[in-house]
């Protein structure tokens, strides 16, 4: 699975080519996975830098396209993510959610620390 699939109008394509700004930058990035903060929100002027999200470089539209390779890859990097959010942040849970109907560049894997005071 060495083919990497993109969608030029594709935020989550385009953000990993460097074409829109990430806050903070690519917390880390490999061949198959890409991990970050949150996008700034409309009418906020900083990230919420606790909410973070690991995403497969591949262009695809829904989890049952992800190679093996790339599912391994994005638990690892989801449960990477969650450790410091228990350990610096204080967060008593770390809860993940997928989103894919928007996008249409499954999966997006948001990792938010809950207990934080955030
Ligand atoms: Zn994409």
């Amino acid at each position: 699975m060495g083919t990497f699939e993109t969608d030029p109008e594709c935020f989550i394509s385009r953000k990993h080519r460097g074409d829109v700004p990430a806050p903070g930058g690519a917390i880390g990035q490999d061949d198959l996975v890409y991990a970050g903060h949150a996008q700034i929100r409309l009418g906020q002027t900083t990230a919420y830098l606790g909410h973070v999200k690991a995403e497969p470089k591949r262009h695809v539209s829904g989890l049952q396209f992800l190679s093996d390779d790339e599912a391994r890859a994005l638990g690892s990097t989801v449960a990477r993510l969650s450790r410091p959010l228990v350990a610096v942040a204080a967060a008593e849970h770390v809860y993940i959610q997928a989103l894919s109907a928007r996008l249409r560049h499954w999966l997006r894997s948001d990792a938010q620390p809950e207990g934080s005071g955030r």
